[in-house]
């Protein structure tokens, strides 16, 4: 039995138990309560307390890249499968110890460690994952556009790139086979490839969209987009797509789309921010990488503000490369917190976000994302008052205890 005492922040929105207490049995949450209330203890209970500690779930980024291990598509030619792994468990210790106990990872080769994770071979948060992103040719997805196509399918790439309804299916059903748990599609051009304009392209036929959105509903599961520029957003929301990943230009349309069909907005604050810094500051950036970085900056903020305005429910990942040149490494992830606070929202509707909605994002709603008896114990303790200001949760030293699962997997008390 662990019992942590501190101030319970339970991540469904409300205002905290100021001295409250946690009890977790084997796996599972046995008892949130005042302290006053707490229960006789048997001798063998492990008690952590720190002063001034915050008690939340455990944190769940719903926008990572595992293993990617650079900004610059270029560096991917040269990586191995082996290389990737490894930085794929560099990426997932660094966002563990920074507080996350799961994620959902839109694109990488990290879906092939679930097995290694479920048979205890190796230690890392909750891997949800799309497997290999799906895009169009000339797409966000197709990285090596300085390449020729026939060059570009020779090497390592971050995603299956398909043309037509039976190939769209096909690369469902691959990464299905692969253990995805649900798939990703990338409706608009991006920032950071040179082929397209993020605010204007719009990619994949509708019948290619909702062939994705069959697929994946017949696995019990969803279609999540990159879609930033409005005509992409428009199509996937009108062809089922249940998530939209950045989001930088809606307009009323789409919001009202997405709350007709009980969308999830993720906005990308952290990775926009680090690019925005990185390209102000870099001699020789190519143009269009530094116009489309900060027009997109400027679009993503009016657009996150109208979609909490309307209600629209929002989540929070930080979509990080694992890229330290770039500032975009993963013990940085909860940088997110602080771009959230930026923007607008309070300290105890941030941690919901990265909580409770985050753990519904998963499809695991019903296990993760808040302190109540029952739930799985994934559980953060933090020094700071994280009902009050965010600031503590950005420095991984403050992150003291981690249990996932019932198990201490950081303990720096
Ligand atoms: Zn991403």
């Amino acid at each position: 039995m662990i019992v942590l005492k501190g101030r319970v922040i339970d991540g469904n929105g409300g205002m905290p138990i100021e001295k409250g207490a946690v009890i977790l049995e084997d796996n599972k949450i046995r008892t949130v309560c005042r302290q006053a209330d707490l229960p006789e203890l048997p001798e063998s209970a492990k008690v952590y307390e720190i002063e001034d500690g915050s008690i939340l779930p455990g944190l769940i980024d719903a926008h990572v890249h595992m293993g990617w291990g650079s900004a610059t598509a270029l560096d991917w030619v040269s990586s191995t499968p082996q290389m990737q792994t490894c930085i794929a468990l560099r990426d997932m210790q660094q966002l563990r110890d920074s507080g996350y106990t799961a994620f959902r990872d839109l694109g990488s080769d990290v879906v092939l460690l679930k097995p290694a994770a479920a048979a205890g071979l190796i230690s890392c948060p909750r891997i949800f994952s799309a497997g290999r992103i799906i895009s169009q040719i000339g797409g966000h997805g197709d990285s090596y556009q300085k390449l020729t196509l026939e060059a570009s399918e020779k090497v390592y790439t971050i995603s299956y790139l398909v043309t037509g309804v039976d190939e769209m299916r096909r690369a469902c059903r691959i990464n299905m086979r692969n253990g995805a748990d649900l798939i990703k599609i990338m409706t608009t051009g991006g920032v950071f490839s040179n082929g397209d304009k993020a605010g204007e392209h719009s990619h994949f036929s509708r019948d290619e969209i909702r062939a994705a959105v069959e697929e994946a509903e017949n696995m019990g599961s969803y279609v999540s987009s990159h879609a930033q520029a409005n005509r992409g957003i428009r199509t996937a929301l009108e062809c089922g797509v249940k998530s939209i990943e950045h989001g930088f230009y809606l307009d009323d349309y789409c919001i009202d789309l997405m709350i007709k069909n009980d969308c999830w907005l993720v906005p990308t604050l952290s990775i926009m921010h680090t690019s925005k810094l990185y390209f102000e500051n870099k001699e020789g950036v190519l143009p269009y990488l530094k116009e489309k970085t900060l027009k997109s900056y400027e679009a993503h903020y009016r657009s996150l503000e109208m979609a909490r305005k309307a209600g629209v429910k929002i989540g929070m990942g930080c979509d990080f490369l694992g890229d330290a040149d770039f500032g975009c490494s993963y013990d940085k992830a909860t940088m997110e917190f602080e771009r959230m606070a930026y923007a607008g929202f309070t300290p105890l509707e941030i941690v919901r976000m990265a909580t409770k909605v985050n753990a519904e994002i998963l499809l695991m709603g019903d296990q993760l994302g808040t302190l109540e008896e029952g739930k799985l114990a994934d559980v953060i303790l933090v020094k700071g008052d994280l009902s009050q200001s965010v600031a503590p949760i950005t420095d991984p030293n403050n992150v003291k205890l981690v249990i996932q699962d019932g198990k201490i997997v950081k303990n720096i008390m």
